[in-house]
């Protein structure tokens, strides 16, 4: 967060990204109106969803807390869609000399942290196809690794989709009571089990 002044001390990054539903905007009212270029109109509206959306707990508070602290980080926060791609959503095309790989041609919510993963599978079976080049078959070598990538590429957008969906959609009262009871019971079944290893064995 703070420009590196001396190269014998650590230094650490840090990103904070909040995601949430574009539908969610639909619900837009002057209170939710975001200017998407303006550092602190978009940190007002991070705080705003996430009162709106999180129960009221410490934990609520610092979330709050830690998007105080953005006003002073050295890049200016701003508000994007993050916009993902099926590669199977996408008319089929012929493969020549040119192709792609990566967030280009299967960009995916970040949530199950798979685009890194995708993109260097991708470059592994292309090398792997263009193994087999020849100046007579490079579009057969493309046309391999295109067809192994856009159906492995494909369930892994679709993961991220759907794992998205499910992680940031409000859960509503009963989901919220349901979700916190089996958190409670985790915590408690986790402190009995270190109990038994501390005191018995
Ligand atoms: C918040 C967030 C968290 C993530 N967390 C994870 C994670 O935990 N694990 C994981 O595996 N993935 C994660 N990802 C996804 C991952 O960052 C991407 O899938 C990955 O970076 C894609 O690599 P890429 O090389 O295809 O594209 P990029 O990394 O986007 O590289 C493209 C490059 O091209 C450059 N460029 C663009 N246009 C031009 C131009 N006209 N001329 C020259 N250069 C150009 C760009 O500046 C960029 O450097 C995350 C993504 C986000 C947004």
């Amino acid at each position: 967060m703070h420009p590196e002044t001396n190269s014998d001390e650590l230094h650490y990054r840090a990103s904070l990204v909040y995601i949430y539903p574009t539908k969610l905007d639909n619900i837009e009212s002057e209170k939710t109106k975001v200017d998407d270029n303006d550092s602190a109109s978009v940190i007002e509206h991070v705080k705003y969803m996430i009162r709106s959306l999180r129960p009221e707990c410490e934990m609520t508070e610092v979330l709050l807390e830690l998007w105080d602290l953005a006003h002073e980080t050295t890049h200016p926060i701003r508000r994007r869609k993050l916009q993902e791609i099926n590669p199977l959503s996408i008319n089929s095309w012929t493969s020549s000399r040119v192709t792609l790989l990566g967030d280009a041609i299967h960009a995916m919510s970040p949530l199950m942290g798979l685009g890194t993963n995708e993109a260097i599978q991708d470059a592994d079976v292309l090398s792997q196809a263009l193994l087999n080049y020849s100046p007579e078959n490079h579009n057969a070598c493309i046309k391999e690794y295109e067809n192994e990538m856009i159906k492995r590429a494909s369930a892994s957008v679709l993961k991220s989709r759907a794992i998205t969906l499910k992680e940031i959609l409000p859960v509503g009262y009963f989901g919220f009571v349901i979700r916190n009871s089996a958190l409670k019971f985790i915590n408690f079944m986790l402190k009995v089990q270190n109990f038994i290893v501390n005191n018995i064995f």
